[in-house]
């Protein structure tokens, strides 16, 4: 299992390869300075160059046949303001770092992702999301970005200051220049309970119940196999706000000993499931950041449907269950709330994510998905950005009506394509 974000000694070597091993980075160099300054003349004298995260990503996004540069070594430069709640904060930066330091300041982070390891600049750029009917990405939350553009120029764009094109400044997979600082939206410190419940009936699975599970806590997660039912439901409640769950809820009885999601892994690395109330960064991931997190010997993918659709996309993958199983370690359903960010898996629309961690069978993974990507077709999916997926360019495109938008933003800032890759050419077009 490869180590969870870079260590310094990677600094102007091969990039090497990301958390799960299965993407190549490319020959590299990898730099990593020191300060702003020293980043801005790197990037200035760069013919192109990358950034790159915390190398969570199962997608070739931040691969390049070019130079890449990491921000590990940059300062956190946590800044809070707690009358207006926001943070500004260094791109570099793990959610988990970051959430520790605002429960001092009496803040938190509205929604984290599963994994507290991954960096703010990186999940902002491809739309990372956690659950929960009522909460965006966390791209929506951002509301300020410092970027070093292709002449290395600092520039600081913000919702206040560049309304016309902000929503497409911040999900950009890093290709309108370095984030070096982002100011996020924050809100006061809250208190959560985490449960889990058990092996729900098959007729859960139609669709007034998926919905009613899925809107039954702050944030939910349902667990599946393709066998026609839920296996876990991890609900998140807001202490003093939401109700504390029964022992039976929606025929699914209250696990009595912790789990984790993928079967057979210990759940010690999970988050706490016994409904004691705890600070919410330490309830809303499922992992906790103290700890290697998921396996490392995985693949995901991911597919954003409608929210109302979420029963009958399932229904249409179901019957390829049995060609599924034998790939994966577990499937997740998920929401998230419409935001408009241009290219942003829920522009517009309050959607589902339909989720498959899959064993490490990268051929045979790549074999299936065209399968399942026909059959979720109807409900136009938008795949993550950075889980795997094979669908067409141009359907993938079809799913962005500000994509033109979002061109001519990137032909202003980087028209030499400085930081541009063979992963979003084919996507988004050269
Ligand atoms: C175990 C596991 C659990 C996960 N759970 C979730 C989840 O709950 N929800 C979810 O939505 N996703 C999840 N993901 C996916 C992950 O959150 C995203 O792929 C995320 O983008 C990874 O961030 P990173 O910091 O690793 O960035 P990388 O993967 O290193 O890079 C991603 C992109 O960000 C760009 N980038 C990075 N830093 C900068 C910067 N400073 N300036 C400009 N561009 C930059 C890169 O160029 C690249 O295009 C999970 C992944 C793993 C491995």
């Amino acid at each position: 299992m490869s180590p969870i974000s870079p260590s310094p000694d990677h600094a102007l070597e091969r990039p090497g390869r990301s958390w799960s091993g299965t993407v190549d980075y490319g020959p590299g160099p990898l730099h990593a300075p020191e300060s702003v300054a020293q980043l801005q003349a790197l990037v200035a004298a760069a013919p192109r160059i990358r950034a790159l995260g915390t190398r969570h990503s199962f997608s070739e996004i931040a691969a390049s046949d070019a130079a890449l540069v990491t921000l590990a070594k940059l300062p956190s430069d946590l800044q809070f303001d707690t009358a207006a709640r926001t943070v500004r904060v260094g791109a570099g930066v793990r959610y988990g770092e970051l959430a520790l330091a605002a429960a001092d300041a009496g803040l938190a982070l509205a929604t984290m992702g599963s994994l507290p390891h991954i960096s703010v600049g990186g999940a902002s750029a491809t739309g990372t999301h956690g659950s929960g009917d009522h909460h965006r990405s966390l791209s929506s939350s951002v509301r300020a970005i410092d970027l070093v553009t292709a002449e290395g120029d600092l520039l600081t764009l913000s919702r206040d200051q560049n309304p016309e094109d902000f929503d497409g400044m911040v999900l950009a997979l890093g290709t309108l220049g370095i984030v070096t600082h982002l100011t996020l939206d924050l809100v006061p410190a809250f208190t959560m309970r985490q449960s889990v419940h058990l092996d729900f009936p098959a007729d859960r699975m139609n669709g007034e119940d998926l919905g009613g599970m899925l809107a039954g806590g702050y944030s939910v997660s349902l667990f599946h196999h393709w066998d026609g039912h839920i296996a876990q439901a991890w609900v998140k409640q807001a202490v003093g706000v939401d109700e504390e769950l029964p022992q039976t809820w929606f025929g699914g009885h209250r696990a009595t000993a912790p789990v984790h999601p993928l079967p057979g892994m210990p759940a010690d690395f999970c988050t706490d499931q016994t409904g004691e109330p705890g600070p919410s960064h330490e309830r809303l991931p499922h992992f906790r950041l103290e700890f290697t997190p998921s396996n490392g010997e995985e693949i995901q993918s991911e597919y954003f449907v409608p929210r109302g659709q979420v029963a009958q996309a399932l229904a249409a993958v179901m019957p390829l269950g049995e060609r599924i199983r034998p790939l994966l370690h577990a499937s997740e359903v998920r929401t998230v709330a419409a935001d408009e960010l241009w290219l942003s898996p829920a522009y517009q629309r309050d959607s589902a994510c339909v989720h498959f961690t899959w064993k490490q069978l990268p051929r045979e993974v790549d074999a299936l998905l065209p399968e399942i990507e026909e059959r979720l077709a109807p409900f136009a999916p938008r795949p993550h950005w950075g889980k795997v997926f094979t669908t067409a360019p141009d359907a993938v495109r079809e799913q962005y009506p500000r994509l033109p938008e979002f061109l001519a933003l990137r032909d202003r800032l980087d028209a030499g394509r400085k930081f541009s890759n063979a992963y979003v050419d084919r996507l988004l077009g050269e």
